[in-house]
């Protein structure tokens, strides 16, 4: 990163500090790359050792972050940080390292300890619990879990919301104050939206539950990201069974994807959207390299890149105009008789259904709202863990009409409380679905000519602009500070709903 100063005295303690945080991220990246492994090629016999290997990586990478000579260092230069101007990327580099050095130096590692060892046995318990649909073995390791999250709050006094601090962590700047009345809102939009749509006839998806060969599925996959702007020469792609994305250095944005031979969606559209992630990572500022800025600046502005691939490019009439006659070639026995509208009506499916990963487009935030609610109502004690089951068919019941048949469908579901904090997690899902289509109308403001270089197969003009706009930044910008830079307006609920009233009354012929 470009040193500004003229005094040779702080150039030499911010090199130091670049030194030091590079080192950190060294061990960071390792710690992925092993991760990674874990996740596609590692024999099961490697599982001990690796966990071991991981767990010394971690420490290792924790314990030079909040060495002393970091914090000494931030605290010598803060009355430099001061004299910069606010938007440069040394001002960024010691706003955004204070801010995770106070992250990671405010709890203590004994406390660490604790919750790392606990998640573990609650992760354990969880995976036997909702194949035998088991929720009452679960409740005390819930309860531990929400008290350590309650517990871990508190290591950063001064909150509104004791959700805000667990909340911050994933999604900096954002707050219960800001969250709970747009999730609500988000509710009651949508709800009717919903309703409207579940009355009028079903659409036939059968077209994509047929037989369609491993190979062909990734070979179309990797055409399509190609044609999106993913690197190969600074990626690859995997097979995996959660598909994620990772990244060990600029050069190198990993991918992963998983097949379904006998339904065609799954392989396609986790690609896309891991790719729109990977997009956002490869195109980051080279020179911030090995710093606190060289990653997305949240969840919610991650989501945002990853679902405007998947959605309002991958799940568009336009793209499919162009696509579908060399998926048609692809697979002529499975689609030569099935019409674009047929397909394409398929791939927007809406129904309201039990489970938050199968979920389309509309109804996927009546899920995510369910579960901020409860984990609000869990940490305010307004709501305790033996009832969560009640409250969870409650929701279900009001919001999209369905109810679970028993706890394995419904609040065993996610494995997010049983993998970390109670609170700050689920979030980041909508705030993605949201910012994606007040980026991307903000794209189309700027270029009115994308949808039909769409339709021709181009995305340079819209990857530009995201690259231009989003993804230079990395961490620069705080999520809120992004959406007011690139839209000129603050995080806004507007542009989402004229997306999914104009795309969904139009698939069913209704005024939403
Ligand atoms: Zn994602």
């Amino acid at each position: 990163m470009k040193i500004t100063t003229q005094s040779p005295e702080i150039q030499k303690k911010v090199t130091t500090l670049l030194e030091l945080l590079g080192e950190v991220n060294d061990l960071q990246s390792a710690a992925a790359l092993l991760n990674w492994d874990q996740a596609t090629y590692m024999p099961s016999g490697g599982g001990a050792a690796r966990g071991r290997q991981l767990a010394t990586l971690e420490r290792l990478a924790h314990e030079k972050f909040t060495d002393v000579a970091i914090g000494q260092l931030l605290d010598q230069l803060e009355s430099y940080r001061q004299t910069l101007a606010p938007e440069t990327d040394e001002a960024a580099l010691l706003r955004e390292t204070r801010r995770r050095y106070e992250l990671a130096t405010r709890v203590p590692p004994s406390f660490t300890e604790k919750m790392t060892n606990h998640v573990a046995d609650a992760y354990e318990v969880w995976a036997k619990a909702r194949p035998a649909d088991d929720f009452a073995v679960v409740v005390p390791y819930l309860e531990k879990t929400l008290d350590l999250s309650r517990q871990l709050a508190d290591y950063f006094p001064g909150y509104q919301h004791i959700a805000d601090p667990l909340i911050d962590r994933n999604d900096y700047g954002m707050n219960v104050a800001t969250l709970r009345p747009l999730f609500s809102d988000l509710r009651t939009r949508l709800q009717p939206l919903v309703k409207a749509i579940s009355e009028q006839p079903q659409v036939d998806d059968s077209c994509l539950a047929q037989h369609f060969p491993e190979q062909q599925q990734l070979d179309f996959g990797v055409g399509v990201i190609q044609q999106f702007g993913y690197d190969f020469t600074r990626g690859r792609q995997d097979k995996t069974y959660h598909p994620f994305m990772t990244k060990f250095s600029l050069g190198d944005v990993r991918i992963t994807t998983r097949i379904r031979e006998d339904h065609l969606g799954e392989c396609l559209f986790s690609t896309m959207h891991e790719t729109g992630h990977a997009l956002y990572e490869q195109g980051i500022d080279a020179s911030f390299e090995r710093t606190p800025l060289a990653e997305g600046t949240s969840s919610g502005v991650h989501e945002s890149q990853s679902r405007l691939w998947e959605n309002q490019v991958g799940r568009s009439l336009d793209f499919w105009h162009h696509y579908y006659p060399q998926l048609q070639a692809t697979f002529p026995a499975q689609l030569g008789t099935v019409g674009l509208e047929t397909f394409y009506r398929a791939i927007n499916k809406v129904q309201p259904s039990l489970i938050r990963t199968d979920a389309d487009e509309l109804t996927y935030n009546l899920h995510v709202a369910i579960r901020f609610e409860l984990e609000l109502a869990l940490l305010e004690g307004k709501l305790a863990v033996k009832e969560l089951p009640d409250a969870w068919d409650e929701l279900y019941a009001t919001s999209l009409g369905v109810t679970a048949p028993s706890p394995r469908d419904g609040v065993l579901q996610d494995v997010h409380w049983f993998a970390g904090t109670i609170g700050g997690a689920f979030q980041g899902y909508s705030l993605g679905n949201i910012l994606a289509a007040q980026f991307y109308a903000q794209a189309i403001q700027a270029h009115p000519a994308i949808p039909t270089e769409i339709a021709e197969g181009q995305f340079a003009t819209l990857y530009d602009w995201l690259r231009e706009n989003i993804y230079q930044h990395g961490a620069k910008f705080t999520t809120a500070e992004l959406v007011q830079r690139v839209t000129g307006e603050s995080l806004s609920l507007t542009p989402y709903f004229d997306y999914l009233r104009g795309k969904f009354g139009a698939i069913y012929q209704i005024e939403l």
